[in-house]
């Protein structure tokens, strides 16, 4: 009896030292989320504090990022970080949203909506997305702020979640499913090859949507990042520096930027950097399309 119960204890000693922290300690997961792309979001007075159906749009944005947090959960998760990333970046109230989870709340945040990320996360979960600036079908589609016409970074056009699967490259962790309109499932398919789309809307154009039932929405939301967390598999860290061009929708902004160092002004409304690596290039753009202010 005393000898199995030294056979246990040894065995268990071994388990201890040499099964892999990942096994051991359960994944992180790190969860980004807009409002354009809620279920059930469909209009424009739903976006800011102040307008009649906010009050609204914020509880649905609260029940779309609390589907993913139980899908990380059932994925394996031990530790879910959610980040407030819409707007004012104040829009979930804690109360809301699942008690497992840890908010980050407040757009004044160098890293904005990948603020909290680093290279201890297994997974990023995007809920809510949008197309990027200029798409000829996508809810509000657009790029950061009203500013920008176009972001390329080293020479790809991209939208938000193109600019917030670079930095989570950066740091090795995998993005593994994005929620939002059918316009932003197709741009997170392009950012990222074999990533989990679910698409709670389709955009009939920037504006007029087909809503999917919101149980269903959730449903699936869940499904999707229970399937994504579960597969979620770390890559080698991509360091390097990056080349940024910014196209503004105005020449007021360009003007002010070119104050910045290093930065070239490539035409009337377009700015061009290279920074060394991503988190100093994301801080960049996050300043020259959201603290310029030529008035
Ligand atoms: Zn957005």
């Amino acid at each position: 009896m005393r000898c199995s119960r030294a056979i246990v204890s040894f065995v268990f000693v071994l388990f201890v030292l040499f099964v892999p922290g990942e096994a051991r300690q359960g994944k992180r997961v790190f969860i980004s989320v807009d409002l354009e792309g809620i279920s059930g979001v469909n209009a424009d007075d739903q976006t800011a504090a102040g307008q009649p159906e906010y009050a609204r749009a914020r509880k649905l944005m609260a029940e779309d990022a609390n589907a993913a947090i139980r899908g990380a959960f059932e994925g394996g998760a031990t530790d879910v970080l959610v980040n407030d990333s819409h707007g004012s970046q104040r829009n979930l109230l804690p109360e809301d949203l699942d008690p497992r989870a840890r908010l980050i709340s407040h757009s004044f945040k160098r890293h904005g909506m990948m603020e909290g990320l680093d290279d201890s996360f297994d997974a990023v979960i995007f809920v809510g997305y949008h197309a990027k600036a200029d798409a000829p079908r996508g809810l509000f589609a657009h790029t950061g702020s009203g500013v920008v016409r176009d972001l390329q970074i080293n020479g790809r056009s991209v939208g938000e979640g193109g600019m917030n699967a670079a930095l989570a490259v950066y740091y090795g962790v995998p993005v593994v499913t994005v929620s939002g309109d059918d316009g932003a499932i197709a741009e997170g398919k392009e950012s990222v090859p074999g990533v989990r789309g679910v698409a709670v809307k389709r955009a009939i154009n920037t504006r007029a949507v087909e809503l999917k039932p919101l149980a269903a929405a959730r449903r699936e939301i869940q499904e999707g990042v229970r399937e994504g967390v579960a597969g979620a598999r770390k890559t080698a860290p991509q360091r390097g520096p990056v080349k940024v061009q910014l196209q503004y929708r105005n020449f007021t902004f360009p003007e002010v930027a070119t104050a910045f160092r290093e930065i070239e002004l490539v035409a009337p409304d377009t700015v061009a950097f290279t920074r060394d690596s991503m988190p100093e290039a994301y801080r960049l753009i996050r300043v020259l399309y959201r603290f310029i202010n030529p008035d």
